[in-house]
C-alpha cells in the first residue's frame, strides 16, 4: 500500500545510493582535541572550536555560577521580559571587542543573519550575494522577499558588473559576503569589496562567523584584519565557534542595532539564549582581551598542520586559515576516507553535495589552539596511511 509520505523513503534512499546520506556520529565527552564518539575516543579534527575554549574552566566556572544566580531558561522574549542585565553587558563587550559603537545579540549566526537581512532590504531591494556564501545568508534573503543577485565567488569586478546591471532597478542595495567561508577557508576581499560597495552606494554586511576569534589583532575578525573599522556596515558573527559557547551577534552603528530591536524578527519572536550562556561569552571575552596565546597557537598549529600535509602530497584547495579541506572529489571517496579514518582513531568528517558543489567532495580538517604538536603529528600519520591505502596520495 502506498502512502503519502513514501516520497521521503524515496528521496533518502536517493541520498543513500549517491553517498549523500547524514550519517550523524553521537559525542559523549567535552569538546576538546579528544573526543569520545560512537563510544570510541579519537582525536578530534572536526569542530568550530578553534580556541578550545568550549570546555575551557574558566567560562564552565562562568556558566555555573550564573546559573545558580539566574536559573535556567530565559522565560520570555527579548522585548517582553527576556532581556537580562547580562545580555546587556555581553552587547556592550562585544561592541568594544569589534571596535564599533553597537552590538545585538541572537540566539545563533543563523538567526542574526536571518534578523539582519530581513531588517535591511525587503520586496522592493536588492541583495547582492557572494555565490558561495552560507545557507543561513541564502535563506535570510530568500525571506527578506528581495530580488537576489548572484556574483562570483570572492569577485569584486563581478560585483560591481552586477551592480551597474541592476543600476535604477531597486529601492536599496545590500552586498553580503562571508568572511572566511566556511568550506574552503578562503578569505573575501573585503577591502575591494567595500571600494565597490562604497562607489555605488550599496550597504555592506559580512558574516564573520569563521572569522571571530581566529582572523585580526587578537582574533577580533575580518574588519579589523583589513582595517575597515567604521566602514563595514553589518557584522554578523557567532559565539558557537572560535567563542565556544552558542548565540550570533550583529555588530555595527547604534542605528543598526536600535532598528534591529525593533525589526528583528528572530530577536521579537524567538528567546534568547540563557544567562549562563551569556556569561560564558563573557568569559570568553575576558580571556580574548587579555591574552592573544590562543589566537597565536592556533595560528602557529594550522601553518605546520598545511605545511606538513601539502607536504605528504594532499590537495587542500584554496584555503589561508585554519579551515583546510583535503579535496577528494566524488562524494563516495570522502565518505570512505573519513570512515577508515576513524577506523584509525581520526574523526574528521567528509562533506558533500549540498554542503559543497557536486564532484568536491571532501574532508574538511578544522585545526585548533586545543590541539598539542603530538596530536597534529598523530593525525598527519593516519591521513598519509589512509591516503596511501585509497590511493590518493
Ligand atoms: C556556522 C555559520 C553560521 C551559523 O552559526 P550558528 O551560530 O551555528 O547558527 C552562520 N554563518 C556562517 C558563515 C557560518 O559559518
Amino acid at each position: 500500500m502506498t502512502t503519502r509520505l513514501d516520497w521521503i523513503q524515496q528521496e533518502l534512499d536517493a541520498l543513500k545510493e549517491a553517498g549523500l546520506y547524514n550519517r550523524i556520529r553521537t559525542i559523549s565527552s567535552p569538546q576538546g582535541a579528544w573526543l569520545v564518539v560512537d563510544g570510541k575516543r579519537v582525536l578530534n579534527f572536526c569542530s568550530n572550536n578553534y580556541l578550545g575554549l568550549a570546555n575551557h574552566p574558566r567560562l564552565v566556572e562562568k556558566a555555573r555560577e550564573n546559573l545558580e544566580k539566574y536559573g535556567c531558561g530565559p522565560a520570555a522574549v527579548r522585548t517582553i521580559a527576556g532581556t537580562l542585565d547580562l545580555h546587556l553587558e555581553l552587547e556592550r563587550r562585544l561592541a568594544a571587542f569589534k571596535g564599533v559603537e553597537a552590538a545585538i545579540t541572537f540566539q545563533s549566526g543563523f538567526t542574526a543573519n536571518l534578523a539582519a537581512i530581513g531588517a535591511l532590504v525587503g520586496k522592493e531591494d536588492v541583495i547582492f550575494s557572494d555565490e558561495l556564501n552560507h545557507a543561513s545568508i541564502i535563506d535570510g534573503s530568500r525571506l527578506s522577499g528581495a530580488r537576489i543577485v548572484r556574483y562570483a565567488h570572492a569577485d569584486p569586478a563581478d560585483l560591481e558588473a552586477k551592480i551597474k546591471e541592476s543600476a535604477g532597478s531597486y529601492r536599496r542595495a545590500l552586498a553580503i559576503t562571508d568572511g572566511v567561508f566556511s568550506m574552503d577557508g578562503d578569505v573575501a576581499p573585503l577591502d575591494k569589496i567595500y571600494a565597490v560597495t562604497a562607489a555605488h552606494g550599496v550597504m555592506l554586511m559580512v558574516d564573520d562567523a569563521h572569522g571571530e576569534g581566529v582572523l585580526g589583532r587578537g582574533g577580533r575578525g575580518i574588519v579589523d584584519h583589513f582595517g575597515l573599522h567604521g566602514k563595514v556596515d553589518i557584522e554578523v558573527g557567532t559565539l558557537s565557534k572560535a567563542f565556544g559557547v552558542v548565540g550570533g551577534l550583529v555588530a555595527g552603528s547604534p542605528l543598526v542595532v536600535d532598528w534591529l530591536r525593533q525589526r528583528g524578527r528572530p530577536f521579537l519572536f524567538s528567546s534568547a539564549v540563557t544567562a549562563a550562556d551569556a556569561a560564558a561569552c563573557l568569559a570568553a571575552l575576558d580571556l580574548l582581551e587579555s591574552s592573544t596565546e590562543l589566537v597565536d597557537r592556533l595560528w602557529a598549529n594550522t601553518g605546520y598542520f598545511k605545511k606538513e600535509i601539502t607536504r605528504l602530497g594532499f590537495d587542500t584547495g584554496i584555503s589561508t586559515t585554519p579551515i583546510t579541506p583535503i579535496m577528494l572529489g566524488e562524494a563516495p571517496v570522502a565518505q570512505q576516507f573519513s570512515r577508515e579514518l576513524f577506523e584509525e582513531g581520526v574523526f574528521a568528517m567528509a562533506l558533500g553535495f549540498p554542503t559543497v558543489p557536486r564532484g568536491k567532495a571532501r574532508i574538511r580538517v578544522m585545526v585548533s589552539a586545543a590541539h598539542a604538536r603530538e596530536d597534529l603529528d598523530r593525525g598527519l600519520e593516519i591521513f598519509a596511511r589512509v591516503g596511501r591505502k585509497l590511493r590518493v596520495i
